[in-house]
């Protein structure tokens, strides 16, 4: 490859916060309302236009392994079911609007003090030997940096860390990573119409909606490239569609994203277009968005003082440190077409196991946080604390924990 050289340049130290946040996923978001309430000076950096990541960029905003969750997840759930804008489902998951979330996760942001700056990729980190010192940004103000005491990589990929020059695995044995999926929002069914194909609901005498969902699309001519389809009635006549698998994506490179999202894309339309030939019930049926971010379930895992492993998953592992309890079964998509979940797992079966903070202590900086389905553990342990319900959770440690290290605030 060819090389250019970037002349040295000025950047202006924009923000100093005493916690600084990269990525506002449900990691990202729950940690900087935690440190905000904290009483911490917090920034959060998101290149989106909204905090939430999955939940509202990804527009899959259906919360797994929230049963045994309090704290700030919790409190988000409740005061969206309050407002009889989402509700608990199949297995006790909370489903709600994306736009739902994108309203109250600013609220609540604001409410703790935090410095929100959307649309601002993190692009940089400046080490100074095992503590960073800022992160570098590019927005539509140039590139900024950020001072900070104490960092949390929330970016899902890692990238903050990983800019930091810390070290990181990704995917398996073979580097290879799960499938992606674009999400999209769907009208003109109604609820009461689709019962049997609602995955938000618990299957009706014991048939599996997405295996039901599945045989209809076979009725309609195609065979999608996730074989569990799956749609989620939100409320009214407003659904979110789940059926494609992006096979072999590379989560950090722009070209693999670029390509992925608009064969996708044009997967959800054929699709489209098939179910509404069929008539009935779904004669009126339309894609009304699909997400701004193609949904990515696996990027870098960042080495942390202790690894979560598969073996801790079987065995059911607890620690004294434990800032979370993971209860989601160990869940790897298909890593190639034609091949199932089952296959990936070979039988392997997981307890309920925690999560050490160790695991959110970054192995190469010590001001660094991790936090959300990046953190410190293996392939296979990181297909269960994925979901949102533990990422949002650990996220809430992560944001605490950080408070409690950075320097005090001088007065001013
Ligand atoms: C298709 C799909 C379906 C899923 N289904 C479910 C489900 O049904 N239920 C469930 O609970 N979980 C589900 N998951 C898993 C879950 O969504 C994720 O693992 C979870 O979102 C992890 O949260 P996070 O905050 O770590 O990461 P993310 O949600 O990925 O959030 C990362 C955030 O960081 C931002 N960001 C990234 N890079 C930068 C950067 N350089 N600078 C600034 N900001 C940056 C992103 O914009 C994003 O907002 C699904 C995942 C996918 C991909």
């Amino acid at each position: 490859m060819e090389y250019i050289r970037e002349n040295g340049r000025q950047i202006p130290v924009a923000y100093c916060a005493q916690v600084g946040i990269a990525g506002g996923g449900p990691a990202g978001a729950m940690a900087a309302i935690a440190a905000g309430r904290a009483g911490a000076r917090t920034l959060l950096i998101e290149r989106a236009n909204c905090a939430g990541g999955i939940w509202t960029s990804g527009l899959f905003s259906w919360m797994l392994d929230v049963t045994n969750k309090g704290g700030l997840l919790r409190e988000l759930m409740e005061r969206i079911r309050d407002k009889g804008e989402g509700d608990f489902g199949r297995a006790g998951n909370f489903l709600t609007f994306p736009e739902t979330l994108k309203r109250e996760l600013d609220d609540m942001l604001l409410d703790a003090g935090v410095n929100i700056l959307y649309h601002t990729q993190v692009a940089g980190a400046v080490r100074d030997g095992r503590r960073l010192t800022h992160a570098l940004m590019e927005s539509k103000a140039g590139r900024q940096a950020a001072a900070g005491d104490v960092f949390i990589d929330a970016t899902g990929d890692g990238d903050l860390s990983a800019l930091a020059g810390c070290r990181f695995s990704i995917g398996n044995d073979a580097g290879v990573t799960q499938p992606a999926s674009l999400i999209a929002i769907v009208t003109g069914i109604r609820a009461e119409d689709m019962r049997r194909f609602n995955s938000a609901l618990t299957y009706e005498n014991g048939q599996n909606a997405k295996t039901l969902l599945l045989a209809e699309m076979a009725r309609a001519g195609f065979t999608p490239s996730y074989k569990l389809p799956c749609l989620m009635h939100v409320r009214g006549d407003v659904w979110l569609m789940m059926t494609t698998h992006s096979y072999g994506i590379d989560p950090l490179d722009p070209a693999s994203l670029t390509e992925k999202t608009i064969e996708a894309r044009r997967e959800l339309y054929r699709q489209e277009q098939a179910l509404r030939a069929l008539g009935g019930v779904w004669r009126d049926m339309r894609i009304v968005a699909t997400a701004p971010c193609i949904g990515i379930r696996e990027g870098r895992r960042i080495l942390g003082k202790y690894t979560v492993t598969a073996e801790d998953a079987l065995a059911g592992r607890a620690h004294e440190d434990a800032v979370c309890r993971v209860q989601y079964p160990l869940d790897v998509h298909p890593l190639e077409a034609g091949r199932s979940a089952e296959t990936e797992l070979k039988g392997l079966k997981s307890k309920p196991f925690d999560i050490p903070l160790r695991a959110l202590e970054s192995a190469d900086i010590d001001n660094l946080l991790l936090a959300g389905r990046l953190i410190s553990g293996d392939f296979y342990a990181h297909s269960s604390y994925r979901v949102t319900g533990d990422a949002a959770t650990i996220g809430e440690a992560a944001g605490a924990c950080a408070a409690r290290r950075a320097a005090p605030q001088v007065p001013r």
